[in-house]
């Protein structure tokens, strides 16, 4: 029987990707005395690399942008990307703060139902915890200390698909993994909680609105194919639930 929900937080909570974290990069990239640009379709690509310091050095790697800045200052690649990833974070923290991420309607629906129905929700991210913590505060301020364990990239420094986040936030809810499910919008998300033994609600999002093979239902109004014979679409908790149990019947 189902008792928790873990989600995922960046593309499913929020837009956070395309919206907050694209854009502060670039900001960080400016303020560092860098002429990097990631516009929405370089972004998605990079999305491939789940955790943001990852990412930049990816992108370092793979794509070869010039690392002279303005000052001709030669740094160590990782000095470099840590004073980009600090620099990015304050910026988030101001974008979040501004009011330019918004919960997404269906997931809010989804997980005020879990909290009427006495479900417990949890957090497993690869973003830290103070871009959590940020974006936990301006978009739910009254629930946010309703998650609990809220693990993040503070905690584990493995990011998905390892499904060491999952494995350590459903052993901190001390339930089995066939009472939790996980909610998630990336394909690299869904392969890590699939490897904690989870199943999977699947909320696709603005840079993963594709098909996850293994999920057990997509959550309705959070893509664009939601009239795709492809996958089981569920409205709402209580369509989950009857999913669930008829899978277990
Ligand atoms: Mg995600």
């Amino acid at each position: 029987m189902l008792k928790a929900l873990i989600f995922d937080v960046d593309g499913t909570l929020a837009e956070t990707e395309r919206d907050g974290h694209r854009v502060a990069f670039n900001a960080a990239f400016r303020d560092v005395g860098l002429d990097w640009e990631w516009d929405e379709q370089l972004y998605g690509e990079l999305l491939r690399v789940p955790g943001g310091r990852e990412r930049i050095r990816h992108y370092i790697e793979h794509y070869a942008p010039p690392i002279e800045c303005e000052f001709g200052e030669i740094r160590s690649i990782d000095r470099l990307i840590a004073d980009i990833h600090g620099t990015k974070t304050a910026h988030y923290a101001g974008l979040v703060a501004g009011g330019q991420i918004k919960l997404r309607p269906p997931v809010a629906e989804l997980l005020r139902a879990a909290r009427r129905a006495g479900l417990r929700v949890a957090i497993a991210t690869t973003t830290t915890r103070s871009n959590v913590t940020t974006l936990l505060e301006q978009l739910m301020p009254k629930a946010r200390d309703a998650f609990s364990p809220i693990v993040t990239a503070d905690e584990v420094a493995a990011k998905k698909p390892n499904p060491a986040v999952y494995l350590e936030a459903l052993a901190r809810l001390g339930l089995d993994a066939d009472e939790v499910m996980a909610v998630e919008d990336s394909e690299a998300g869904v392969r890590a909680a699939l490897a904690a033994g989870l199943r999977v609600l699947h909320t696709p999002s603005a840079y993963f609105p594709q098909r996850v093979d293994g999920v057990t239902a997509r959550l309705a109004g959070c893509g664009p194919n939601d009239d795709a014979a492809d996958c089981l679409v569920v409205a709402g908790l209580a369509e989950l639930r009857a999913v669930e149990q008829a899978i277990a019947a």
